[in-house]
């Protein structure tokens, strides 16, 4: 694992926890204020992230910040009847009684990550519970530039063409895609004990399937990013469609905010999730657009034809048979969740006519697996897996014809 010491708060936190015997608390919460429509929550020093959750059923908000002891109650406003504090999962869960549904708007750190303000919108029914089953948001403070700002939003890059990747390999084979999750002004999920980033271990597994796929021989291969950039989801797959490639194969890591959650899964697209963690995962995977400034509302048109696509059938079941070989090649050599293969609505794999899938190769908030995804051996293993997999599926789609 690696520390990042340009974190703020990360060697602070770690001098004070080392300082204060058994583990005591780097920051505590100061205030927490609810006016004009706005929650704002104060600590005593920075802060590393924090999550809401919109919980429709008991008609409250909550605010989850890691590492951090509570305070008292909290002044309520507005839609906020109620604010209560208590002890939870590892730091503080602040939650707030709601008078009427709301969602929370924009959200993010300011003031050097002493202050997390998130805006509370009045909602429907319907988008209250919509909310809700979307589950945790995360936030957490990431620098970019010179400037060190604490926000989940930045300017809307301007339109371009992407540069199409190299190609390696024989021209004979089929093509396979690999996509590191994340990059540049996007770091993805970061590990709340050392700091590592999700950008940074899914770009090193990526090249490492690379180099595994090529020393096999069987296929071509190109990376959609193979350096520490951003490409919004659409360019992603849109590289991989321009390239007419055969497979196209998403490297994420996992985050929860329990930091015991582990196992490898992979997910394919449809439009009903699996499961509530499947809902939640395409909650936090789509959002990297919005971390880009991409407004998504703007694109409708586009996403509304590709979705009329997907009814191509061919397409998803293909998916979902890659996905059931990288499961079976996987467990013997990773950890793997329990049910491998799950389906959610994801952003990045609707291509309508290459199979896609969107590997999570594990949780990056568990501090051991975190370590074994940012190992040599780990990618090894990850890379064996998906090469692996990659041989039998083509040799399987050479069958059939
Ligand atoms: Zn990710």
């Amino acid at each position: 694992m690696m520390w990042d010491w340009r974190r703020p708060g990360g060697a602070l936190a770690l001098l004070i926890a080392s300082l204060w015997p058994g583990g005591a608390s780097a920051a505590a919460v100061q205030s927490v204020r609810v006016a004009d429509g706005r929650i704002v929550i104060r600590f005593d020093a920075p802060v590393a992230d924090a999550a809401s959750l919109v919980a429709a059923g008991s008609r409250e908000i909550l605010v989850q910040v890691r590492g951090v002891t509570p305070g008292n109650g909290g002044t309520a406003t507005g839609l906020v009847s109620r604010i209560r504090q208590s002890r939870a999962d590892g730091g503080t869960r602040i939650v707030f009684h709601l008078i009427g549904p709301a969602v929370v708007g924009d959200a993010g750190f300011e003031a050097g990550g002493r202050e997390l303000r998130l805006q509370l919108q009045p909602a429907s029914e319907a988008t209250f519970t919509a909310a809700s089953e979307a589950g945790w948001s995360r936030y957490f403070p990431f620098s970019f530039g010179r400037r060190s700002r604490y926000s989940v939003s930045v300017p809307v890059p301007p339109a371009r063409a992407v540069p199409l990747p190299r190609v390696q390999g024989d021209d004979r084979r089929p093509l396979v895609v690999i996509d590191a999750g994340h990059g540049g002004v996007d770091p993805g999920a970061i590990s709340p004990q050392s700091g590592l980033r999700e950008k940074d271990v899914t770009l090193k597994i990526a090249r490492a399937i690379r180099d595994a796929l090529l020393a096999s021989g069987r296929v071509r291969v190109a990376l959609t990013r193979g350096d520490d950039r951003f490409l919004v989801l659409r360019e992603r797959f849109g590289i991989a469609r321009r390239l007419k490639a055969d497979l196209f194969i998403s490297i994420h890591c996992d985050s929860a905010l329990s930091d015991q959650a582990s196992g490898a899964s992979a997910y394919t697209l449809s439009e009903v999730a699996s499961d509530k963690e499947a809902a939640r995962l395409a909650a936090r995977e789509n959002k990297a657009d919005v971390i880009g400034g991409l407004n998504m509302a703007g694109a409708g048109a586009d996403v509304q034809s590709i979705l009329i696509d997907l009814t191509q059938r061919e397409t998803m079941n293909a998916s979902a048979g890659f996905a059931r070989l990288l499961g079976r090649e996987a467990r013997p050599l990773i950890p793997v969740k329990p049910v491998f293969h799950r389906m959610a609505s994801l952003m990045v794999l609707k291509a309508p006519d290459m199979p896609s899938i969107l590997f999570e190769t594990g949780y990056i908030s568990n501090p051991a697996e975190a370590a074994f995804l940012d190992s040599e051996d780990g990618r090894e293993r990850i890379a064996d897996s998906v090469t692996r997999a990659v041989e039998a599926h083509f040799a399987r789609r050479m069958a059939v014809r």
